[in-house]
């Protein structure tokens, strides 16, 4: 029976966090790891997940089911003390972990009867909050986590709530365990990479380095586990691409999201790019793929989109769907949604590693088309026929798709890489002039700067400037400084971290469509907004009016 104590994973959490360089954090990883290794191997896989502030691995769809007011309440109940005042000191502190280390430190009440806690006890207490469901749960959740609480030191309670919250703030990320695995168990980390991407799950790569190299290697995909997906790189412009690439599957870009479906045995599973499994929220695409393909056990990529009249209609209506999880059935009336295919990764065995061009033909092969399953619009080209390329290009985007894809013929999937293997290129996107009104400081190395600008855009009624989106993106370093020293001299008022300021600078602002958005008070918002630069060319008369965006939300809708 396992019996390392919580206790010496909590040190290393202590140890990683009083250190910010990823080596050191890398170096105290690995030797835990090995310590488990020769003293405890059968708790790897579990402290691997622990170590990612996790409980189940990513690809898995449980979840705890244990809010922070169940923690206030196990807490107030061990403690006596009283919720409100717990729920104070959240609200002034901020990080729940903390407050559970000081409550358990500060507590002269009571004098517990000292179990000591093991990793095994912990994460099992955690895991069995999952499968209780019904009248009285939140009981047996609560007498769950209270057991541990009540067995605990102060730090050991600061940690097993940050698990049960999953925030681990120990600055700890994928690329940092994967070198830690490596150095662990003296594999090359490019071999415990591949295993990663392929399975999406640390724990289990980390089980397998324990027992070989071979072992590691010899993990492929399998339907069931989400893999990573591959991703995009921009193109420069479509003729450069085509000849660096040489010979390209070129493909319409749909504007969707994108799903990774798999099918073992008799279930179908949906994933999204994150690796959140959606299934339940979109019954009809299980259906029709069960329809289209043949019964067998498969991993198939696509492009899920939202349809009117069978013409596919913006993005956001898509997010809607997604999200949701009641009245599913009444979204799938009102929005529906059709699912263009273009790649397989699995259909009998592993077709991961054979080149597009080959995986695309066994989808051709093997998916029977319908107006609810179809394959993307594709052309093969190559320089000599480039302007197909072009013909795409302008064929899809005026029927309101996003742009196309390039993809090397001759290249395998590189699961969550982005690569020069698949390149997109979309138009040129559009553009406004608005006024910076408002400005949040930005976190860790960014914490000096005003790391994103509140934008607004000039009523011409009134006179005012009404807001309409946050934008982050696009500022380089220099940029970033610059802005912040300019910005110091318009402030208007400073609320914790965020700053409202007069109307003085403007910015030119890039973005891909104009969403509806009750966060704003145009009513609008900006999806993927991107800074340009300052327009110190023109006056604060210039800004961009919300008239202007009410005539580009029409061009948008025809
Ligand atoms: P981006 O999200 O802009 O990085 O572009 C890559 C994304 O394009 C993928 O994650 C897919 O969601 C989407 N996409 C749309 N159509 C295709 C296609 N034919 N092939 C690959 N990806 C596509």
């Amino acid at each position: 029976m396992s019996n390392t104590l919580y206790e010496e994973l909590v040190e290393v959490y202590e140890e990683i966090s009083s250190t910010t360089s990823r080596l050191e954090k890398e170096d105290i990883i690995s030797k835990f790891l090995k310590s488990i290794k020769e003293n405890d191997p059968e708790i790897t896989y579990d402290v691997t997940l622990l170590l990612q502030g996790k409980i189940f691995p990513p690809w898995s769809d449980k979840e705890m089911g244990v809010s922070t007011q169940l923690i206030i309440k196990a807490l107030s109940k061990l403690l006596g003390e009283n919720t409100k005042s717990i729920e104070n000191k959240l609200a002034s502190v901020g990080d729940m972990g903390e407050i559970t280390e000081e409550l358990v430190k500060n507590n002269k009440q009571v004098t517990f009867f000292k179990v000591p806690l093991t990793i095994k006890k912990v994460i099992s207490n955690l895991r069995k909050t999952e499968s209780i469901v019904g009248s009285n749960s939140q009981n047996k959740k609560l007498n769950l986590i209270l057991e541990l609480y009540t067995s605990a030191s102060p730090i050991e309670a600061k940690y097993i709530t940050r698990t049960i919250t999953e925030k681990l703030r120990i600055g700890v990320g994928e690329g940092t365990l994967v070198e830690a695995i490596a150095k662990a168990y003296d594999i090359e980390k490019d071999i415990i990479d591949r295993a990663y991407m392929l399975s999406n799950d640390l724990g289990e790569v980390a089980n397998r380095a324990l027992d070989s190299v071979d072992s590691v290697k010899s993990l492929t995909i399998a339907p069931g586990k989400p893999i990573k997906p591959m991703l995009a790189q921009l193109s420069p412009g479509i003729k450069e691409s085509i000849v660096e690439m040489g010979k390209v599957i070129c493909e319409t870009k749909y504007d969707g999201i994108r799903v990774q479906i798999h099918k073992k045995d008799d279930e179908i599973k949906i994933f999204t790019r994150r690796l959140e499994n959606v299934t339940n929220a979109l019954p009809e695409i299980v259906e029709y793929i069960r329809e289209a393909l043949p019964d067998e056990d498969f991993i198939v990529e696509g492009e899920v989109i939202a349809t009117k009249d069978n013409k596919p209609i913006s993005f956001q209506y898509i997010l809607q769907r997604v999200k949701r999880k009641y009245d599913v059935e009444k979204m799938r009336e009102k929005i529906p949604l059709k699912i263009f295919l273009f790649d397989v990764l699995y259909y009998k065995t592993p077709k991961a590693e054979l080149p597009i061009g080959q995986r695309r033909e066994l989808l051709e092969s093997i998916v029977t088309v319908s107006s609810d399953v179809e394959l993307s619009t594709m052309r093969i080209v190559t320089e000599e026929n480039y302007e197909e390329a072009e013909e795409l290009f302008n064929w899809s985007v005026e029927n309101g798709h996003e742009g196309i894809m390039f993809k090397d013929i001759t290249s395998p999937y590189s699961p969550g890489k982005r690569g020069k293997n698949m390149l997109k290129f979309k138009p040129v996107r559009e553009t406004l002039d608005c006024v910076i009104t408002g400005g949040i400081y930005g976190k860790g190395k960014r914490a000096k700067f005003f790391g994103s600008y509140l934008l607004s855009l000039l009523d011409s009624e009134s006179g005012e400037y009404k807001t309409l989106v946050h934008a982050a993106t696009g500022m380089d370093d220099e940029m970033l400084a610059s802005l912040t020293e300019r910005m110091q001299q318009h402030i208007i008022s400073t609320s914790e971290q965020i700053v409202k300021f007069k109307p003085a600078v403007i910015l030119e602002v890039a973005f891909s469509e104009i969403v509806e958005s009750n966060e704003y008070e145009t009513g609008y918002s900006l999806r993927f907004p991107a800074i340009k630069g300052v327009r110190d060319d023109i006056g604060l008369d210039q800004v961009d009016t919300i008239d202007k965006l009410q005539q580009m939300i029409e061009l948008q809708n025809s």
